[in-house]
């Protein structure tokens, strides 16, 4: 006994076209006014880049390296987002600051390579999440196209902010985080101030 999945069967018919049918005119009709239909209705496409969707709070794009208030960058390379990364997307190298160079790392060791591949990054927000300097952070921006595959591994080029264009990650920050920032002695993202550690410890 033959077995029904569906209600949507249709059993195949043997019979002979007519004229009209032969034509296929009633068929070429019946497709443009579908066709047609569709030329009045509201597209769901937008003609990017010229419009853009507005994206979730939440949304995890383009990484950006961040610099202190005073412009120098805040990343140590201490390697801990390169271990929290699950696609081993991550990878530095390492360089000690040298006497002059304060303006420009914040801390005695800094990145002198930093590179992130952009066709492994699963955009998870892990190396966010493990950074101990407030130095990396997922981005509203979306990863250009490119041609060559080489060109999406992004280097301190394109992931350090411009001096002169910051850029806001303050968005995506929770209330919670806002709130942690607040309680003394949690301000790792603030200017190493031997002066001011020394007058707490008297
Ligand atoms: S967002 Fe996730 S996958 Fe991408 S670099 Fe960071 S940790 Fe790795
Ligand atoms: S971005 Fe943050 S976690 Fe990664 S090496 Fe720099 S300081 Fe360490």
């Amino acid at each position: 006994m033959a077995i029904q999945l569906t209600n949507r069967s249709v059993v195949a018919s043997n019979k002979v076209q007519s004229f009209s049918e032969r034509m296929y005119l009633p068929a070429i009709v019946k497709g443009m006014m579908i066709t047609f239909s569709h030329l009045f209705k509201k597209t769901p496409t937008l003609k990017y880049p010229e419009q853009k969707r507005q994206y979730a709070p939440v949304y995890r794009g383009q990484h950006v390296l961040k610099r202190d208030e005073n412009g120098a960058e805040r990343c140590t390379s201490c390697g801990m987002c390169a271990v929290a990364c699950p696609a081993e997307a991550i990878t530095m190298e390492s360089g000690e600051r040298k006497k002059g160079e304060e303006g420009l790392y914040r801390e005695e060791k800094y990145a002198t390579k930093y590179e992130i591949n952009m066709l492994r990054c699963i955009f998870c927000g892990l190396c966010e999440e493990a950074c101990p300097k407030e130095a990396i952070f997922l981005t509203d921006r979306i990863v250009d196209t490119e041609y060559e595959r080489g060109d999406f591994i992004y280097g301190k080029d394109k992931l350090v902010e411009k001096i002169d264009k910051r850029i806001d990650v303050s968005i995506r920050e929770t209330l919670e985080v806002a709130e942690f920032k607040k309680i003394p002695g949690t301000k790792h993202n603030t200017m190493y101030d031997g002066k001011a550690i020394d007058k707490k410890k008297h």
